[in-house]
C-alpha cells in the first residue's frame, strides 16, 4: 500500500461527499477514514427487545419502542418553538419533543406509520417525554432487526437532518470497513498479542462496530483500550526518556554551608517523614548531571513551601539563583514574608517581583540579578517576561501547578542555555493514575503525610435560612481569638451580580462585627493590589477579625489562626476548589470548622458534592468523587495538556489496565530504549503515526 489509507480525507468514502463530510468534521471532529474508524459506538442494543409505554420509568437510562404516531402539533412561535408528536404502543403512549431540526421531522414522519424510537425518557407536565429521539421506521429497518448487539452511535441534530442518525453513521461504518477490512494495520508485535493474548487490530475494530456476540465485543474493547492506554505510555515515557538523555542539567554537586545552617539552626520544627523522603528525592536529581522536571504533589497544608525552601537552599550552596513562581500577588507577598523570615540570619538575599512592582524597584532587582547578589527572587508570572535575566539561575519551583498553563511552564524552560531544574508543585489532589498520565513525562514525588498535631476539620452544612445560627457561632469562635474566612463565589471577577453578593455579604458581617469591637478586611479581584495586600496584611496580624473575599484567597495563603472558613453559595464551587478554601484552615492548633451554605434547592450534583466535602477531608478521596462527578474531561489541567487521545479507555475506570500498560510499556524500553530493534517495528511505525512523539524522535535518532 503506498498512500496512507486512514488518512484519507472522510468526503472520499462513498455514501459522505463534501458537505457531509464538512458537517462530520465539525460535530463530531471526525476528518479521515481513521477519525471515523476510532468512532466508537457509545452503547449497543439489542434491536430485538422492546419497552413498553406502561413499562417506561425515570430509571431507564434508555427506552426502545415500538409503535405509531398518532398527532402531531407545534407549540410556541419561533425560536422558542417545539414539535410534539403523540406515540402510541398497544399499552399507552408517550410524548416525543424536538426543538431543533423541526422541518426536517416533520417531513420525515408520516402518522399512521410504524416507528422504532430510541433516547432517554423524562417526565414533563405528568407524562413520559423523549427528547430528540432517534426514530427509524420499521419498513426500513426490516430485515435488520437481528437478535444480538446493535451498535448505537453519538449524533447531533444537524448530523441527523442530513441522514447520519445513529443508523446513518453505522452504514457508512460498515461501507468503510469492507473497503478497509485489508489495509487496518496492525500496531502491536505479536509478541505483545501472544503475551496477552489479544485479538488483531483488525478483529477488534470490525467487533466493536458490529460485534457478533458480547464475549468478542469485550475483546474488542480490551484490546482497543489496551492500545490506546499502552501508546500513550509509550510515547510519555520515551518523551521523558529523550528529555533525560538530551538536557543536561546543572549539577548541584554538594549540600552545604546554607542548608546545615538552616536545618539545625533555623528549621522551627522537625520535619514529617515525607517531607524528608522528598527533600532526598529531589536533592538525588540536582546532584545527578541531568535536568531535573518533577511534579511534587502534596495535599494542602502538608508542608510544600518548606520542601522548595530547602531546594533552593542547595541551589544556593552550589553558587546558583533560584526563582519560586506562585499564580497571584497575594500569595507571592505570603511566600516572600514567610522565607525571608526563616532565613533571617543567614545571609541570603531575597527578592519580590509581582506585576505592580515599580520601576525603580525593577531595576534594583535586575541588578541585583545579573550581579548574582539576590540569591532568591519570588513572583509572579512578572518573572517569565524577557526583560528578567538572571546570571545563573539553577532552579525554578512554581507553586499550586494548574493555574499556569503548560506554554508558561515552557517558556520558564527555554529562558537559559542550560536550562534550570524545574520543579512543580501542586495540592489539587489527582489519583494517582491520572497523575502517572497527565504527567507522565515528569518525575513524580508526593508529601503523603501532615505535620503532627493536626485537628481534622470540622465540616458542616448550613441552608441560608439557617444563616442567624451561624453568624452566632462566628461570634462565638471570634469571642475566643479565633479569626474567620467567609467567602463568595466570582466566577468571573467581572460579574457585577456576584460582585454585588460579596458587597452585600460584607454589608451584613460588618453590621454583625461592628467597629470598634471588631474589623473586618475585604478582598475581591477588582481592587488594586495595594490594597488587596493591605487587607491581607491587617488580617495576617490579627488586626481583622474576619476576612470577607473571594476566592483570591483559594491558593496558598496561611494564617494558623484563622480557625473558620464559611462558604457562601458553595453549590456554586466544585469539590477541588472547595477543598483548597478549606485548606486555608486547620493549620493551627485550635479546633478549626468549615461551614457550608447553600439555597435550599440543590442539583444532585451539587448535594453530591457537599455531601462528600462533609464526609471526608481526604484529598485523594475527594479527587475520586470529583473525577466521577466531571469525568476526567474537565479535570483541572486536563484540558490544556493535549496529550490525552482517548477514545475509548477511561483513566478512572481502567485504572488496573493503566498500569499493565505502563509496565509493559517500561519493560519494552528498558531493553529497547530506542524502539529500534526489528522486534519491535510495528510499534516503531505506530509511534511515528503519533505526530506529537516524532517530532522529539527525530531529534535523537
Ligand atoms: P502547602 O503544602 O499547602 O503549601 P504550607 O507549606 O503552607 O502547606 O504549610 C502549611 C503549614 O504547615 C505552615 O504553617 C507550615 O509552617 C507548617 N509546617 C510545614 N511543615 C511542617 C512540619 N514538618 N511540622 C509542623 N508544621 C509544619
Ligand atoms: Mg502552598
Amino acid at each position: 500500500m503506498s498512500y496512507n489509507f486512514s488518512e484519507t480525507a472522510i468526503e472520499y468514502l462513498k455514501g459522505v461527499g463534501p458537505k457531509r463530510a464538512e458537517l462530520l468534521r465539525k460535530e463530531l471532529n471526525i476528518r479521515c477514514f481513521g477519525d471515523l474508524l476510532q468512532y466508537y459506538p457509545f452503547r449497543y442494543i439489542d434491536r430485538t427487545k422492546f419497552h413498553k409505554a406502561n413499562e417506561i420509568s425515570n430509571d431507564l437510562v434508555y427506552v426502545q419502542m415500538k409503535g405509531k404516531i398518532v398527532s402531531t402539533e407545534t407549540v410556541g412561535k419561533m425560536r422558542s418553538s417545539r414539535f410534539i408528536a403523540k406515540f402510541q404502543d398497544e399499552t399507552g403512549s408517550i410524548e416525543l419533543v424536538w426543538f431543533q431540526g423541526i422541518k426536517w421531522i416533520k417531513e420525515k414522519i408520516h402518522l399512521g406509520e410504524e416507528y422504532i424510537v430510541f433516547g432517554k425518557p423524562s417526565v414533563f407536565n405528568k407524562t413520559y417525554n423523549i427528547l430528540h429521539p432517534d426514530i427509524e421506521s420499521l419498513a426500513e429497518n426490516q430485515g435488520e432487526i437481528t437478535e444480538g448487539l446493535y451498535p448505537y452511535y453519538n449524533s447531533s441534530e444537524k448530523l441527523k437532518s442530513l441522514g447520519f442518525t445513529s443508523r446513518g453513521i453505522s452504514k457508512i461504518t460498515k461501507t468503510l470497513i469492507n473497503t478497509a477490512q485489508s489495509s487496518i494495520p496492525e500496531t502491536l508485535t505479536p509478541e505483545i498479542i501472544n503475551k496477552y493474548r489479544f485479538i488483531s487490530r483488525e478483529e477488534a475494530l470490525i467487533n466493536i462496530h458490529f460485534p457478533a456476540n458480547t464475549e468478542i465485543l469485550q475483546k474488542a474493547q480490551l484490546r482497543i483500550k489496551f492500545e490506546e492506554l499502552f501508546y500513550l505510555q509509550l510515547s510519555l515515557l520515551m518523551m521523558k526518556q529523550i528529555r533525560l538523555s538530551k538536557t543536561e542539567g546543572h549539577r548541584f554537586g554538594s549540600v552545604g554551608n546554607y542548608f546545615n545552617t538552616f536545618y539545625s539552626k533555623n528549621l522551627p520544627f522537625e520535619l514529617t517523614n515525607a517531607q524528608k523522603r522528598v527533600i532526598k528525592e529531589i536533592r538525588l536529581d540536582l546532584g545527578s548531571g541531568k535536568q531535573m522536571n518533577r511534579l511534587l504533589q502534596g495535599d494542602v497544608g502538608s508542608g510544600k513551601t518548606l520542601v522548595a525552601l530547602m531546594c533552593m537552599l542547595i541551589a544556593i550552596d552550589n553558587n546558583y539563583q533560584s526563582c519560586l513562581m506562585v499564580p497571584t500577588e497575594i500569595l507571592a507577598n505570603q511566600h516572600f514574608e514567610t522565607i525571608s523570615r526563616m532565613l533571617n540570619g543567614l545571609g541570603i538575599t531575597v527578592e519580590l517581583l509581582c506585576g505592580s512592582t515599580k520601576k525603580a524597584k525593577r531595576k534594583l532587582i535586575d541588578e541585583g540579578l545579573q550581579s548574582s547578589n539576590i540569591h532568591i527572587l519570588i513572583g509572579t508570572h512578572a518573572l517569565i517576561e524577557d526583560t528578567v535575566q538572571f546570571a545563573n539561575l539553577g532552579l525554578v519551583i512554581i507553586d499550586e501547578q494548574h493555574r499556569f498553563g503548560v506554554e508558561q511552564r515552557s517558556k520558564l524552560w527555554e529562558k537559559n542555555e542550560k536550562q534550570p531544574h524545574i520543579l512543580v508543585m501542586t495540592a489539587t489532589p489527582i489519583p494517582r493514575t491520572l497523575a502517572m498520565t497527565l504527567y507522565g513525562d515528569l518525575d513524580y514525588s508526593a508529601i503523603d503525610e501532615m505535620p503532627p498535631g493536626r485537628k481534622l476539620i470540622k465540616t458542616y452544612h448550613y441552608f441560608d435560612s439557617a444563616r442567624l445560627k451561624v453568624f452566632s457561632f462566628l461570634k462565638q469562635q471570634v469571642t475566643a481569638g479565633r479569626q474567620v474566612y467567609v467567602v463568595y463565589p466570582l466566577i468571573n471577577e467581572s460579574e457585577t451580580l456576584d460582585l454585588k453578593d460579596l458587597m452585600d455579604g460584607y454589608n451584613s458581617i460588618t453590621r454583625e462585627f461592628p467597629l470598634p469591637e471588631y474589623a473586618v478586611s475585604i478582598v475581591h479581584g477588582q481592587m488594586k493590589s495595594a490594597d488587596k495586600d493591605y487587607e491581607m496584611q491587617r488580617f495576617v496580624k490579627g488586626e481583622t477579625q474576619l476576612m470577607v473575599s473571594t476566592t483570591v484567597i483559594e491558593v496558598g495563603v496561611d494564617v494558623p489562626n484563622a480557625s473558620v472558613m464559611v462558604i457562601e453559595n458553595a453549590e456554586r464551587f466544585g469539590l477541588s476548589q472547595l477543598h483548597q478554601l478549606r485548606g486555608r484552615v486547620g493549620r493551627g492548633a485550635e479546633q478549626s470548622y468549615c461551614i457550608l451554605m447553600t439555597g435550599n434547592k440543590l442539583t444532585s450534583d451539587g448535594r453530591k458534592r457537599i455531601e462528600t466535602m462533609v464526609r471526608t477531608t481526604d484529598g485523594f478521596e475527594i479527587a475520586e468523587a470529583d473525577l466521577k462527578l466531571r469525568g476526567p474531561g474537565d479535570m483541572q489541567g486536563t484540558q490544556q495538556s493535549g496529550m490525552l487521545d482517548l477514545h475509548l479507555a477511561d483513566i478512572v475506570k481502567d485504572e488496573k489496565l493503566i498500569k499493565i500498560a505502563r509496565d509493559l510499556a517500561i519493560d519494552i524500553l528498558k531493553e529497547d530504549p530506542l524502539i529500534s530493534t526489528a522486534k519491535n517495528q510495528k510499534l516503531k511505525e505506530q509511534l511515528l503515526r503519533m505526530k506529537k512523539v516524532k517530532g522529539s524522535w527525530e531529534k535523537i535518532s
